[in-house]
């Protein structure tokens, strides 16, 4: 796995990356901010520390290990500090969470987005947990829990509709 809210450390020993790089991107809920970066591999990470199921609501916060090198910001995000070691970039306007980085990361450090705010989430697989002393093992394993699409809801449907007349988007 890549190493969480740490230095990326993809490339083989020789520093020889047979991988080929992708691009992705992403941004906040409401368009104003938006990044891209290149990666090789599709890997992403939940980290259940305190701070960042504080940080992003969540039980844990689903994050994206990004070398600095391949990180654009393509419109700029604000920046709040989270801890004494950290700050976290995010849309002022919609409140979307976009990442972490610790204070010190040099050039050839790494950044975190959150996996939420990429334009294609599902393309990335999780590789391991991080922050662990704070994981609440009840929701780990969901998979068992009874499922229902957001149109079953009539509802949630009634809503959408009359906001938009348009059914209930994917
Ligand atoms: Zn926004
Ligand atoms: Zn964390």
């Amino acid at each position: 796995m890549s190493t969480p809210h740490s230095a990326n450390d993809r490339a083989r020993p020789d520093g020889y990356d047979c991988r080929m790089t992708q691009t992705y991107t992403g941004g906040c809920q409401c368009g104003r901010v938006r990044y891209r970066f290149a990666l090789a591999t599709p890997e992403a990470y939940l980290c259940h520390c305190r701070m960042c199921q504080r940080a992003t609501g969540g039980f844990a916060a689903a994050l994206v290990n990004v070398p600095s090198s391949g990180f654009e910001w393509l419109s700029p995000p604000d920046w709040y500090a989270s801890s004494p070691i950290a700050r976290r970039p995010f849309c002022a306007a919609c409140g979307t969470p976009l990442g972490f980085c610790y204070n010190d990361t040099e050039a050839d450090d790494a950044l975190d987005v959150t996996l939420g705010s990429l334009d294609d989430p599902a393309a990335f697989r999780p590789v391991g947990h991080f922050g662990v002393e704070s994981l609440m093992d009840p929701w780990l394993d969901t998979s068992t829990l009874p499922r229902k699409r957001s149109d079953d809801s009539a509802a949630l449907v009634t809503r959408w509709r009359t906001a938009t007349g348009r059914g209930v988007p994917e």
